[in-house]
């Protein structure tokens, strides 16, 4: 029996963005994060009979710049349109979005996908929109609370095409996306805050079928690695359901990270019929070409952008100007590290190493200043520092500052390349060794190792290494 085709996963992303802005997006209520329960309200956003939402300009801004930096169309006219649907952490039975006429449409975002390489996620949409309160299950026995602080926070929803085939992709993508986000400086996409959130769309098919299969929706995912794993439960369990001879019901399902399982959502929940229509308390939304052209020059140079003039300026490796640029802060300080003096590929190897690791246990961000780091790669250069040392004068200047070269002096570690000094230390070594002298005079000459090892064990690790075996080499010979 022939062995049937396998299958292909087809995965499309919505994603909830929160945009930063100090108040909310249609009235002046703050939009900050862990405020006490339903103290950030107003009549607006609480949906109370005749107050009137106007739009907040700066979430325009935000919204339009996140846009363009996923290269978007952004039309001159859009329309907020109420999405009607009844749930208790929605006072007004509506939510202000966009539906048929969004901001901006047709963008596209290139990530470096495990399974194939560069790839490139077509952006369908991304429309702006308020988010809805939040139920809370574990405040009182028995009882679900409501906070209707999240009521009316500015959102952009980003759509893509069905476009990932694995789940690994679809990670991937979303990291991406939010350093794209997060350079462009529209959101802080913190997941664990909320302010990032996906809603993932699944089906198979047998590969080299041309139509899509049928979908469910995945919600309820607030990590990067329950994107994956929730994908892949939920691809694992249609292709079982196929297998076996069954169907896939078009269906929203809740991802639940203890058990690691999909669940539908309650059916009344899932039945959505949000009859749409445009907002009669907003008046369409329209944008003048310098708006948006304003928008677009407040862009900074973005990662794909930094990525390709990292690899052209600084001869690094692709892999490592993808580390560099990751986060704009790490690549603005690798770039001081270098215009201070320091070798471009010796200062990324450093950034890479000892100033990422150092930044991943300290929050205090990146804790010596690019000069100094260029001095005492500097150092290094110059012979008077070994990398050993270097590495300890680095987590000094880290923990208590100052100068590289002052801190090496205090701790005894500048290299000594005073070639009377080298001589004792080699003669000393000689001396206390006279078999291995013999054994080296007579062809072991790989016992050269054992001596530098031996005057750097006399000198504390101080002796200049080059200076020592140069030393060692002439004296042996003798
Ligand atoms: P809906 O009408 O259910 O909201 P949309 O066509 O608006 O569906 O698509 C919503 C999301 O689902 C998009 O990200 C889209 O790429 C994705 N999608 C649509 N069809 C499929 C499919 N068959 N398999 C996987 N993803 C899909
Ligand atoms: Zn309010
Ligand atoms: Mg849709």
């Amino acid at each position: 029996m022939a062995a049937p085709a396998s299958w292909e996963t087809v995965i499309g992303l919505e994603t909830h963005v929160q945009l930063r802005t100090a108040s909310k997006m249609f009235c002046g209520c703050s939009a900050a994060f862990g405020a006490p329960p339903n103290t950030n309200v107003c009549p607006v956003c609480l949906g109370l009979p005749g107050a009137l939402p106007m739009a907040n300009g700066l979430a325009l801004q935000l919204a339009v710049r996140a846009a363009l930096a996923l290269g978007c169309t952004v039309h001159s006219r859009s329309v907020f349109a109420r999405k009607n649907y009844f749930y208790p952490d929605l006072p007004k039975g509506y939510q202000i979005s966009q539906f048929e006429q969004p901001l901006a449409t047709e963008g596209s975002l290139s990530y470096l996908s495990p399974d194939r390489g560069i790839a490139t996620a077509t952006i369908q949409r991304l429309h702006v929109e308020e988010d809805a309160g939040k139920s809370l299950h574990d405040r009182f026995p028995k009882h679900t609370a409501i906070d209707l602080n999240r009521c009316g926070v500015p959102l952009v929803e980003i759509v893509t095409g069905p476009d990932f085939r694995s789940p690994q992709e679809a990670r991937a993508y979303l990291l991406t996306l939010k350093q794209v986000l997060e350079y462009a400086a529209v959101s802080d996409c913190d997941m664990e805050k909320g302010s990032l959130r996906v809603d993932a769309n699944v089906s198979v098919r047998r590969v080299g079928r041309p139509e899509l299969g049928t979908k469910t929706e995945v919600k309820n995912i607030n990590s990067f690695a329950y994107v994956e794993k929730a994908l892949t439960v939920e691809h694992d369990r249609q292709i079982a359901l196929l297998e076996g001879g069954g169907t896939v019901e078009q269906q929203t399902l809740l991802y639940d990270a203890k058990t690691n399982s999909v669940r539908p959502q309650r059916a009344k929940e899932a039945s959505h019929d949000y009859r749409y229509f445009p907002d009669p308390d907003l008046p369409p939304l329209v944008l003048r070409e310098e708006f948006i052209a304003e928008q677009q020059a407040l862009l900074p140079e973005l990662p794909a952008k930094k990525r390709e003039r990292f690899v052209e300026k600084y001869a690094l490796s692709v892999t490592d100007a993808a580390v560099l640029t990751a986060d704009r802060s790490v690549a603005d300080y690798y770039e001081a590290v270098v215009h201070a003096g320091a070798d471009a590929k010796a200062a990324a190897n450093w950034v890479m190493t000892e100033v990422l690791a150092d930044a991943k246990d300290h929050a205090d961000g990146l804790r010596v200043p690019a000069g100094a780091l260029a001095n005492l790669i500097g150092l290094v250069r110059g012979g008077t520092l070994s990398h050993q040392a270097a590495k300890r004068v680095f987590g000094e200047v880290a923990d208590h500052g100052g100068e590289p070269r002052n801190v090496a002096e205090a701790l005894g570690l500048i290299q000594v390349a005073d070639t009377g000094v080298v001589t004792g230390w080699v003669s000393e070594v000689l001396v206390s060794h006279p078999t291995e002298v013999a054994r080296y005079r007579s062809g072991e000459t790989k016992l050269l190792q054992f001596f530098l090892g031996q005057v750097m064990k006399l000198s504390r690790g101080k002796a200049d290494p080059k200076l020592a075996q140069r030393v060692l080499e002439e004296k042996l010979v003798a």
